[in-house]
């Protein structure tokens, strides 16, 4: 996406002035999403939805056409196995966005238009931007309770890097982007600049992407160097980014990989223990934030212990609901439903119908665009809103109001989330 200008830091270190003369046409024009559905042969009412745009700035050959075609390639792939008589178990939406680059306009109107029925019925949504913006890893943005599915795909998908052959995505991926956290590849939060925003941060609809990207610890820039320039062509993928097209290819298998298991594994592999992990590592580093001011969270007594709490009773239920799913009889189809009501409705727990703070589209409590870069995520963005730049607040006593405000709202809205995973009657 990008309605936003982009600064590099470069730029800013140099200090360049630059005037400029913008020339724009204002104009009202139709716009339209093209969406198309394999009725699910089990349980239709439940969507798994894979969506990415087709308007372009100039000729799109990375942004969105790389990503245009994956949503190409897994329609074909899905028709070639209808034609040998498979049907899907859930229902499969394959949306091709119009004006993501007007904000996000198509992806954001269909989600409008259909908000009741996507809040009911909506397993997960996966995003298919651009497919390629550097020639070095795989890169994935989702939320918690997808990173093992994530995982398990890309052990299943061989490298595209020459002098791999044999090696799989995920070990590729593995010794080029270690996380910090654990011995397993890097994996981001969702943060927003793509169509998925309307679904994940307002509708509460898990999410991911995946692409291919640049070095993010050597390549310092911000998305890649044509990006929405007119040198951004067909030709510029083929002559430098992957020639062979094998990295566009282990791409699709990752999203394909996806939407294929999410609409087909009878029980949805969706991870809770995994969320729990990220709220743990979430609630350490907003509290980090916190104690830079030590003297002033002691005068306004400012704890987070109800938030600690929170998520550590999180964490008991998410593990106990897994052992119970460990146990499940899988061949009792009321039993699976209900498991699979639980893990789908888990992501939109966490949405507040109020919304974030002067942003009420932004109703996800866990994740929210940065405040101050709509490309990056941020997690408990109330809390961290209000702990940005509180040093310069005019009013101390109502700044750290705002932040204990903010910390029962996160603590209430884990605690609410836990209460959906525990066994419907006990
Ligand atoms: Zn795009």
């Amino acid at each position: 996406m990008g309605f936003s200008l982009d600064v590099s830091p470069i730029a800013c270190e140099l200090l360049i002035k630059v005037r400029m003369n913008i020339h724009t046409n204002n104009q009202v024009t139709r716009i339209y999403n093209v969406i198309g559905w394999i009725r699910g042969a089990v349980e239709p009412d439940r969507y798994v939805i894979l969506g990415g745009h087709r308007d372009a700035w100039v000729f799109g050959g990375i942004d969105p056409v790389s990503g245009a075609a994956v949503v190409h390639e897994s329609v074909r792939a899905a028709g070639k196995l209808m034609k040998k008589g498979w049907r899907p178990r859930r229902t499969l939406i394959f949306a091709s966005w119009d004006a993501e680059e007007f904000g996000l306009l198509g992806s954001t109107e269909w989600a409008e238009d259909h908000a009741r029925v996507l809040q009911e019925r909506a397993v997960a949504y996966i995003n298919a931007d651009s497919a390629i913006e550097g020639m070095y890893t795989l890169r994935v943005d989702c939320t918690p309770s997808l990173h093992t599915l994530v995982y398990d795909i890309t052990k299943k998908v061989s490298s595209p890097e020459e002098g791999e052959e044999g090696m799989t995505l995920y070990q590729s991926w593995h010794k080029r982007d270690n996380s910090t956290e654990r011995d397993a590849p890097w994996i981001s939060k969702l943060g927003s600049g793509s169509d998925f925003e309307a679904y994940f941060i307002r509708l509460g609809i898990a999410s991911g992407r995946a692409r291919y990207t640049k070095n993010r610890k050597t390549e310092r820039y911000s998305s890649y160097p044509v990006y929405h320039s007119v040198y951004e062509t067909y030709e510029i993928v083929e002559r430098f980014y992957d020639p062979s097209f094998r990295r566009l290819e282990a791409v699709a298998r990752v999203r394909g990989g996806l939407i294929f298991s999410l609409a087909d594994s009878p029980v949805l592999p969706l991870d809770c223990v995994e969320y729990a992990m990220s709220l743990t590592k979430y609630a350490n580093s907003i509290y980090q934030l916190a104690l830079k001011h030590p003297a002033a969270m002691q005068q306004h007594s400012v704890s987070f212990d109800s938030l600690f709490f929170a998520v550590e009773n999180f964490t008991v239920v998410a593990r106990d609901f897994h052992q119970r799913l460990d146990q499940l009889d899988t061949s009792n189809a009321l039993a699976v439903r209900m498991v699979n009501d639980q893990l789908m409705y888990l992501e939109r727990a966490f949405t507040d119908p109020l919304g974030l703070p002067g942003r009420p589209f932004y109703r996800h409590i866990i994740f929210a665009p940065s405040s101050h870069n709509k490309y990056a995520g941020e997690s408990f963005p109330g809390i961290y809103d209000a702990l940005f730049d509180i040093e310069n607040a005019v009013d101390w006593q109502k700044a750290w109001d705002e932040v204990k405000r903010q910390i029962s709202i996160a603590a209430f809205t884990v605690n609410a989330a836990a209460e959906t995973l525990k066994p419907v009657v006990s």
